[in-house]
């Protein structure tokens, strides 16, 4: 436990250093929320490869830290505002994520996080993908990139609490 202390006195912080606060979302279509500072956000794996979760990781992790800009992975769609959705849509989780956001009490907003979610990306065209994000529900936000860099994941979130 004293090493541990030690270690932690020795260390420091090691978060980055937050850039300046982006000026919105990489979507214009994205109004600012009724309220600003703190949003949930409910992550859905619509069929993704698993790369955008990495990122989305390390966006969570101590040095990207997204916390510290008021943004905060939740359990439930019930307790969130936003809805962070990665990969294709596949057919086996269209519904799913149908219901998700049925279940995400409004007002709630939708980030289309990396290319698959926006268009399919590498996997468009695939037998067993339903289409990208905004074929099954409305999205607001968009994050390009196979994956986006836990800074772009970043920026966008902060662009939803306004921090
Ligand atoms: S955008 Fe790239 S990293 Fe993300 S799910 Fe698709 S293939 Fe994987």
């Amino acid at each position: 436990m004293l090493r541990l202390l030690r270690t932690m006195l020795r260390v420091g912080r090691i978060a980055l250093p937050a850039p300046v606060a982006p000026p919105s979302p990489e979507a214009p279509t994205a109004e600012p929320l009724p309220w600003s500072g703190s949003i949930q956000i409910r992550h859905v794996d619509a069929g993704s490869c698993n790369g955008c979760e990495v990122e989305i990781a390390a966006a969570f992790g101590p040095v990207y830290d997204a916390e510290r800009y008021g943004a905060r992975l939740v359990p439930s769609p019930r307790h969130a505002d936003v809805l962070l959705v990665t990969g294709p849509v596949t057919r086996n989780m269209a519904d799913p994520l149908r219901i998700t956001y049925e279940a995400t009490p409004a007002p709630k907003r939708v980030i289309a996080l990396g290319d698959c979610a926006r268009n399919c990306g590498v996997f468009a065209g695939a037998y067993g993908v339903e289409g990208p994000v905004s074929d099954i529900i409305p999205v607001d936000v968009e994050v390009r990139g196979c994956p986006p860099s836990p800074e772009d994941i970043v920026a966008a979130l902060r662009g939803l609490t306004g921090r």
